[in-house]
């Protein structure tokens, strides 16, 4: 499988992040990727597809704004990483404010997600290399592996949170409808839901949105991913969310991944984006799934059966020992 990862990645790393109250170091470190780079092998480097494809899914006002927030943080005389501290309430009308504090809270929707300098390039390279591998993949790989951060799942059209900036995953399949593929299938099994990418295909019957995750009535992000969500409009059951309790281990999981499988086989699709989470390992520091490494073997043995040509997009993962080994794993299963 061809593996894609671009190194100006690396430039986007904030120092700290609001978590459980404190200020704690920003879990989602360059050494993710770092660690997943020893354990895979040798890579390509992504190829540069400019903005349009960004533009394809991100809001203008929201990309120039994300392009701008830290020099605009820094021009506020502020040092450090740029974090939102104040929100707009659900509903409340929207406004064309200027400060740097108001726009952050606008375009956010969590603390987590600190902008630093190297933020823009970074999170601008790693949608380039999704873009990437999906070249490949629409040039008759069977598959391809986007080493993508910072991640991008929770990313939506106008709105950054959960450490995504842009949708890297949204990006693609996008792209690969823009390529001609006529139905496109995204498979998300990080352990949080993917809110951003739901969001903006919510409304859409060319793009189907499967997620396994957990149940966000006690897990980030609260506010979506519960099963009763399942689209709107034209797209009207073109969203499967199959929510699984904390402690779900392998026996558990399995059953929901070939529900979402099943769901993907009846959509027919012309192109499969997987959004590969391993957060759902037993001693990720954040997350409360109890899956083994050996056990990604088997979930990517299974999604491979599919036979259709996919797209693998890196999201979390936060137990930087095991991170290369869970990924390694799981592509070798694929
Ligand atoms: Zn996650």
């Amino acid at each position: 499988m061809r593996r894609f990862w671009d190194a100006r990645q690396l430039a986007h790393a904030p120092a700290l992040e609001l978590h459980n109250g404190g200020f704690v170091p920003f879990a989602e470190a360059p050494a993710r990727a770092e660690a997943i780079l020893a354990a895979i092998g040798p890579t390509e480097p992504a190829a540069d597809h400019k903005e349009a494809p960004l533009r394809a899914v991100h809001a203008e006002d929201y990309l120039a704004f994300l392009w701008s927030a830290h020099k605009d943080w820094r021009a506020a005389g502020r040092a450090g990483d740029a974090s939102g501290y104040a929100w707009p309430v659900v509903r409340r009308r929207p406004l064309a404010l200027d400060r740097i504090d108001a726009r952050l809270g606008a375009y956010s929707f969590d603390a987590s997600s600190p902008i630093g300098a190297g933020t823009w390039d970074g999170a601008y390279w790693s949608a380039q290399t999704a873009l990437s591998a999906l070249d490949a993949v629409l040039a008759g790989e069977r598959s391809a592996f986007a080493l993508c951060r910072p991640p991008g799942h929770h990313a939506g059209a106008d709105y950054l949170g959960g450490y995504c900036y842009l949708n890297n995953a949204a990006i693609a399949a996008e792209a690969a409808v823009a390529a001609g593929k006529r139905r496109v299938a995204i498979l998300d099994i990080d352990y949080h839901h993917g809110n951003g990418t739901q969001d903006i295909f919510y409304a859409r019957g060319d793009v189907l949105f499967v997620s396994i995750h957990a149940d966000p009535r006690m897990d980030y992000p609260y506010y979506w991913g519960h099963a009763d969500e399942t689209g709107e409009g034209p797209g009207a059951g073109a969203t499967l969310n199959l929510p699984l309790p904390r402690g779900t281990d392998l026996g558990t999981y399995l059953p929901a991944l070939d529900a979402a499988l099943a769901k993907i086989a009846d959509f027919a699709p012309e192109q499969l984006v997987v959004c590969y989470g391993a957060d759902t390992f037993a001693d990720d520091p954040i997350s409360h799934f109890r899956l083994r490494t050996d056990d990604y073997a088997e979930i990517g043995r299974r999604i491979a059966a599919l036979a259709l040509p996919a797209l693998i997009v890196m999201e979390g993962g936060y137990a930087v020992d095991a991170l290369g080994a869970n990924v390694a794993t799981f592509l070798s299963g694929f």
